[in-house]
């Protein structure tokens, strides 16, 4: 492991200050960081403890819930105010890991985590562009069947791991940070970045900022929405396919949906097209079939992983399914 010093910070103020230098890594739970500095992967110079501060509470707030990034994750899975108006959030969180990690890790941490793709963490380096850039992707010719389908790139076709994040970015989150320069709010579906040339950039933040809180807002289709989650194993095990939906139907019509899809996409997918298909129409197994259609066609298989496009379909059309009472 790379030598690193450790600070415990007590204030925002001071944890972004130490956060800014070269080099510095923020931790809270570890459960991805301190793997990743293990196999030499992250190799921080500077380690910022923020667990001291009082970043952990899930409150009321007007127009939704503010969740503080220390919250641990079984916290707010098992939030009686997340299960009853953001029951996405809760499945998602406990369909994650395992129960101890779900003890450890924070919920800004688990926004934070890299790639699960067996290359990025190999030890005996074989090129990866996101740990390495410039060196190529092993990934693309190589075993791929856990790999993305959507908003890849000829740099990197690496999933997101979170399923969390799925959540987030089908409920319209904005997510608050803190840094050097202040404090800004960034929606949740722009958070993550999609590989193009430069995968080893991952996210929105700068050096130094900080994840303060992640903000949900309330909506009808909040309040009726779900979490399916298709994997290899039923536990302890990241997603092939996952889906988070949300619903407002009245009248017989949907009056808003939400759609989000993990396992697939290089950063947490926003099904923007699937949404489109569903909006103003009554439920059927047929819609679904065709939001699901709108939203995959711009799906690209490498080969090993090419199963995920029927799969994410199915995903979906079950997802909504279920959501709707299976009346449908
Ligand atoms: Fe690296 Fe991305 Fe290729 Fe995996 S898919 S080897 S993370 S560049």
């Amino acid at each position: 492991m790379h030598p690193f010093d450790y600070t415990r910070a007590h204030e925002v103020s001071t944890a972004i200050k130490s956060g800014s230098r070269d080099a510095a890594k923020f931790i809270a739970g570890g459960t991805n960081l301190v793997d990743l500095m293990k196999c030499d992967v992250e190799r921080p110079s500077h380690i910022v403890d923020v667990n001291a501060l009082p970043l952990a509470t899930i409150e009321k707030v007007s127009g939704g819930v503010r969740i503080g990034a220390l919250a641990r994750m079984a916290d707010v899975a098992a939030s009686p105010l997340i299960k009853e108006n953001f029951p996405v959030i809760s499945q998602a969180l406990f369909e994650s890991a395992a129960p101890q990690i779900r003890n450890m890790a924070s919920i800004g941490g688990n926004l934070m985590q890299r790639t699960r793709c067996p290359y990025f963490r190999e030890l005996t380096w074989t090129p990866c562009n996101k740990r390495n850039p410039d060196s190529g992707c092993s990934a693309l010719e190589g075993e791929n069947r856990l790999h993305a389908i959507l908003g890849t790139s000829d740099k990197c076709i690496a999933t997101h791991p979170s399923d969390l994040a799925v959540a987030v970015v089908a409920l319209d989150a904005m997510i608050t940070v803190r840094g050097p320069k202040g404090e800004r709010q960034i929606a949740a579906t722009d958070f993550h970045l999609l590989p193009g040339d430069t995968p080893q950039i991952e996210h929105n933040l700068k050096q130094g900022e900080l994840i303060t809180s992640v903000f949900i807002p309330d909506a009808a289709h909040a309040k009726r929405s779900a979490y399916l989650k298709i994997r290899d194993r039923a536990a302890y095990e990241f997603a092939l396919t996952s889906a988070a939906v949300g619903l407002d139907i009245s009248g017989g019509v949907i009056r808003s949906a939400r759609v989000a899809l993990g396992g697939v996409g290089t950063k947490p997918w926003r099904a923007r097209d699937a949404e489109k298909v569903l909006t103003g129409r009554a439920p059927s197994e047929d819609l679904y079939r065709n939001a699901a259609e709108a939203e995959l066609a711009q799906s690209v298989s490498y080969g090993e992983n090419g199963f995920k496009i029927e799969l994410a379909k199915r995903t979906l059309v079950r997802a909504l399914t279920d959501l709707v009472g299976g009346a449908a």
